[in-house]
């Protein structure tokens, strides 16, 4: 395709989002409607942090429900979408030097799932999961996204999802509607600004923020797959916001796209 692929950052938040239809659902569907209808997704979640570099390469990822303490209706769902072997193969050649190994059990994690059941609800296009290895430096995941930049050009979408500020030690699950926490409003503000001129260090650099960095980004796993994002954004191309708001006052559910 000659057309560069748009690339995202989408933030998740609670698994019960996959059955909800609310702001944060609708703005996801929306994105799916506006994009050119992708060849194959590869998703970096904030729930495939692990020890190692891996990818999925099974042809029929199953669903996972990696989560707890919630009613029964989001054990149900499943998203039965295909793998796609030959896109784990090219992961792992653009990832080089770094090995990337295979993984034949892992498939769709809630990060994943929840997002694609409102994007893309036919479950048609294959999706392949990256891990992210969690002995690595913030600017070695910013690098991995980098290497994966010609996935663009060959019509692949690549979804970060986690989410810029989670803190779930200050969430507010009874009160979702909560005014979001100062600290929060801050940092994501800060994050806003950096993208929009172009300024990646201090995003790459996050933990050198302050305490508000501390309070949004309690544990790095949420905000690692927005590094895989930036590291894809091509110089000077258009950044938006397409979903936007923070859930319980403490997890921010921004949207970032690149293109
Ligand atoms: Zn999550």
């Amino acid at each position: 395709m000659d057309e560069l692929m748009p690339v995202l950052f989408l933030g998740h938040g609670n698994p019960m989002n996959a059955l909800a239809d609310n702001a944060y659902t609708r703005g996801w569907a929306a994105i799916g409607k506006s994009i050119p209808r992708p060849a194959a997704i590869l998703a970096i979640s904030a729930h495939y942090y692990i020890p190692f570099r891996m990818v999925t390469t099974s042809a029929t990822p199953p669903t996972i429900h990696d989560f707890s303490g919630f009613p029964s209706e989001p054990y149900q769902i499943r998203y039965p979408a295909p793998g796609s072997p030959d896109l784990a193969r090219r992961v792992q050649e653009l990832s080089a030097p770094e090995q990337v190994r295979s993984d034949d059990d892992w498939g769709l994690d809630h990060g994943t799932w929840s997002v694609l059941v409102h994007m893309f609800p036919a479950a048609d296009i294959p999706v392949v999961q990256l891990s992210m290895d969690e002995n690595q430096p913030p600017a070695a995941h910013y690098e991995i996204g980098r290497r994966l930049m010609p996935l663009r050009k060959e019509g692949v979408l690549v979804i970060g999802s986690g989410n810029i500020v989670h803190n779930l030690a200050r969430y507010r699950r009874q009160d979702r509607d909560a005014a979001p926490f100062d600290w929060a409003v801050r940092f994501e503000s800060r994050v806003r600004q950096c993208l929009l001129e172009g300024d990646h260090d201090p995003l790459v650099n996050y933990d050198q923020l302050g305490d508000d960095a501390r309070l949004a980004v309690p544990t790095p796993d949420h905000y690692l797959p927005f590094l895989y994002a930036l590291g894809m954004h091509r110089k000077k191309e258009p950044v938006s916001f397409p979903v936007q708001g923070v859930d319980g006052g403490s997890v921010s559910m921004l949207a970032v796209q690149f293109g």
